[in-house]
């Protein structure tokens, strides 16, 4: 029997993901990171957070666009920690595209990555959370869980789906002291994001600070950007014994976005 509890975050390399798995860290929780990749700078990073966080941290290897490895990736998980008290689903690619002219195997990507990954993590996590006792699962979906935009069918699609196996869940596991919640971001500025405004700059021909408010942070009405450490804290929040009652519902990030 563990005391420590155990995190498993999905697609924590960079971005969001990482900022969670590092938070947890420096909680004191056993932290799993996750990619598809198996590079030596996936195990130096999990090294990197061990070391600075004095916490136990692994890089475990699955590809989050089949079930198998998912499932893999949990049982792994317990094997090396014992259970697990923490599931983050947050793993997620993008493509934009009109709709009839979106190629079939990115639409198939994204639901595999962006929903099935979440569906196949939980089957495999929930009997050892009911194991143990109890345990929080926390679904990174998105503003675009919420509402849509154009040219993203496939993430929007996978979006709503998340929010619904989100409260399905935790009806289903509401008496055994789980959780199951989602987390809506909107615009966060990951290395994903900044690397496009060089871009957005050329295009519009605009300095940084206009392409951040009048492109990117068009429909957020703080016209800032949500941080990845504002995420994270939402999600230690969710896992926390605060957030017990917390159930079957989202916490936007989103400046107000989805307030309009
Ligand atoms: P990111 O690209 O920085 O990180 C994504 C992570 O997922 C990386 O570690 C990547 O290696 C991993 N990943 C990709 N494909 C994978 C696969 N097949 N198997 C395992 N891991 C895989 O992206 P991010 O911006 O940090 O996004 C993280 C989550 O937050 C996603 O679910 C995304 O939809 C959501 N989100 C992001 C924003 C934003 O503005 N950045 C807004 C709302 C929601």
């Amino acid at each position: 029997m563990t005391t420590t509890r155990t995190a498993i975050v999905t697609g924590s390399t960079s971005g969001i993901g990482l900022a969670i798995a590092e938070a947890f860290a420096r909680d004191g929780l056993n932290v799993v990171l996750n990619s598809f990749s198996d590079t030596p700078a996936d195990h130096a990073l999990a090294e990197k957070l061990a070391k600075e966080h004095k916490a136990a941290v692994v890089y475990i290897k699955a590809d989050m666009s089949k079930g198998a490895e998912c499932r893999d990736l949990v049982a792994k998980a317990a094997e090396r920690f014992g259970s697990v008290d923490v599931l983050v689903n947050n793993a997620g690619i993008q493509h934009v595209a009109p709709v009839d002219e979106f190629p079939s195997e990115k639409w198939d990507a994204i639901i595999a990555i962006n929903l099935t990954s979440a569906f196949h993590t939980t089957a495999a996590a929930i009997p050892l959370m009911k194991k143990a006792g109890g345990g929080r699962i926390i679904n990174v979906a998105s503003a675009h869980g919420l509402v849509a935009s154009a040219y993203k069918s496939a993430y929007v699609s996978a979006k709503h789906g998340i929010m619904g196996l989100t409260k399905t869940v935790a009806l289903e596991v509401a008496r055994e002291k789980i959780t199951c919640n989602a987390i809506c971001p909107g615009y966060v500025l990951t290395p994903l994001v900044e690397v496009q405004i060089p871009d957005q700059m050329k295009a519009h021909n605009m300095d940084r600070e206009t392409v951040i408010r009048e492109v990117m942070l068009d429909r957020q009405p703080t016209k800032e950007f949500a941080t990845v450490e504002q995420i994270a804290a939402t999600a230690v929040f969710l896992a926390s014994p605060a957030a017990a009652q917390v159930n079957g519902t989202h916490i936007s990030v989103d400046g107000g976005w989805t307030a309009q």
